[in-house]
């Protein structure tokens, strides 16, 4: 296992000697001490990117993409012990990572595939007097920030595209899951990434680093997933620079769930976008609004699915729930709960936090949850279910939209019509119609309002990596 940074092709200690602690969630035990990076590590990093830069940049297309598809393979040859990895620092059931390590490894084979599509265009000008021709080129040196929930995924579908178009890359991945991250540096090493192009910092003191590498005017890109609170700080920062930035920022995803659905379907669909990753998912259903004539059935037949559910450490096989990742996060998710039952909702299963070490929440649904309670508005991130009832489709859609997050809804529906016609009315970027799944390395990922800016995944991934040159041509 590797602990400390990645820069340049080599394994560094911080340049202050410093390290911090990366703890289970399931025990609260230490499980391993990781190099802290300061700032001058940060701009050690910077300075392995830009010099590996104009060199990656001329490399063929198809040697990057060859290069992905090699990580890709690595990663699925060593798909239980990255899940492992994966359950020992963030705390997701196995059978999470597993899903994350297949997830993640996509990333790289899709971009395998698009790093030899960056292709520009060429076109005569309305006038007629000269060409158009538009190539494409890397962004230049990219600094990615990830979070701790999909610790692999979220650093290769940025490092993916980022490589594909030829950029580098500085990662600074969240401080409570940098083993994965650092793993990743190893596979792609091995796979022929050359020195340089990847860099990996953990640092405890993001703010620091992370700012000082953005007022680095050899930096040009940067890509981030996170909260809406700290990505509103870093667009404030890279306007400085005017740095290009792509932004995944918080959600508050609605589960709309109309009387003419097949309700064993919107069950499943439900017990997918809630419980993915035990609802550490800026994707996870946080709002469940349920059409009055159905509700009691949706309701009871959630909290009855909810309450089998197998919880424990993420490491044992027969876990279907492990412990969210910090006692920040069961402390936020309890608070949550708790302000929604005083204002009135009940606790059909769930509801309190259990006695014991490790960072543990059980499956909760709630009923009867007021309309102005905290739980509706902020995002949970955590194993429960907050149901509001409905009635007709313009009640649906203006609660669906009665949030400054626009990043997935779900929509269950037997009326394939309405259900286009609701998925086109919500503000989100992406609707799940009829699933409870959306993320797939291949299509367009990202949000609306103030779930971000940019789409990752897809070919619209690659292009944010890219920019466009005009070359105005007369021949
Ligand atoms: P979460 O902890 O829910 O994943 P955060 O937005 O707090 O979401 O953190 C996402 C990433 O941003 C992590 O890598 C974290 O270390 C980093 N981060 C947090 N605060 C800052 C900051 N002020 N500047 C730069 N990066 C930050």
């Amino acid at each position: 296992m590797e602990t400390d940074l990645f820069i340049a092709g080599k394994w560094v200690p911080a340049s202050s000697g410093n390290r911090f602690d990366v703890l289970d969630p399931a025990t609260g035990d230490v499980v391993a001490s990781v190099a802290d990076g300061g700032e001058s590590d940060a701009i050690a990093a910077v300075d392995a990117a830009a010099e590996a830069g104009p060199a990656w940049a001329a490399t063929p297309p198809r040697v990057r993409s060859e290069a992905l598809r090699r990580a890709w393979e690595l990663m699925t040859e060593r798909a239980d012990d990255l899940a492992k990895l994966i359950s020992l620092e963030n705390g997701k059931a196995l059978v999470d990572a597993k899903g994350e390590v297949t997830y993640a490894a996509e990333f790289f084979r899709w971009f395998a595939e698009e790093a030899v599509r960056g292709a520009g265009e060429l076109n005569t000008a309305p006038s007629g007097a000269n060409r158009i021709l538009v190539t494409r080129q890397p962004v230049g040196v990219c600094v990615l920030v990830t979070p701790w929930n999909f610790p692999a995924a979220m650093a290769t579908r940025k490092i993916g595209p980022a490589l594909a178009a030829g950029c580098t890359v500085v990662l600074k991945p969240a401080s409570d899951t940098p083993l994965t991250a650092l793993a990743m540096a190893a596979i792609l090493a091995e796979a022929g990434v050359p020195s340089g192009v990847v860099n990996v910092l953990p640092s405890r003191s993001s703010g620091k680093t992370v700012g000082r590498m953005l007022k680095d005017p050899r930096v040009r890109k940067l890509s981030f997933t996170g909260s809406t609170e700290v990505g509103r700080i870093l667009l404030a920062q890279a306007a400085e620079g005017v740095i290009n930035t792509s932004m995944e920022l918080g959600g508050n995803a609605p589960f709309v769930v109309f009387a003419d659905a097949d309700l064993d379907a919107a069950i499943e669909g439900a017990m997918i976008a809630k419980m993915r990753n035990g609802g550490e998912a800026c994707t996870a259903a946080n709002r469940f609004y349920v059409e009055a004539s159905v509700a009691a059935d949706f309701s009871q037949r959630l909290a009855s699915r909810m309450s089998q559910l197998k919880v424990g450490p993420g490491t044992d096989e027969s876990t279907q729930v492990g412990p969210l990742v910090n006692e920040d996060t069961v402390a936020k998710v309890d608070s949550l709960v708790q302000g929604a039952l005083e204002s009135g909702a009940k606790a059909e299963t769930g509801g309190s936090r259990p006695e014991g070490a490790g960072f543990y929440y059980p499956p909760t649904v709630l009923t009867g949850v007021a309309p102005d309670a905290a739980i509706l508005r902020e995002e949970i991130f955590g194993p429960v279910a907050p149901i509001v009832t409905f009635t007709g489709e313009d009640e649906a859609v203006r609660l669906a939209n009665d949030t400054e997050y626009g990043l997935v809804a779900y929509v269950y529906t037997g009326d394939l019509a309405r259900g286009l016609r609701v998925s086109e009315r919500i503000e989100a970027g992406m609707v799940g119609l009829n699933r409870g799944l959306v993320s797939d390395p291949a299509a367009p990922f990202g949000g609306v309002k103030q779930s971000g800016i940019g789409r990752e995944g897809g070919h619209e991934g690659l292009l944010e990596y890219l920019e466009s040159k005009y070359i105005a041509v007369n021949w």
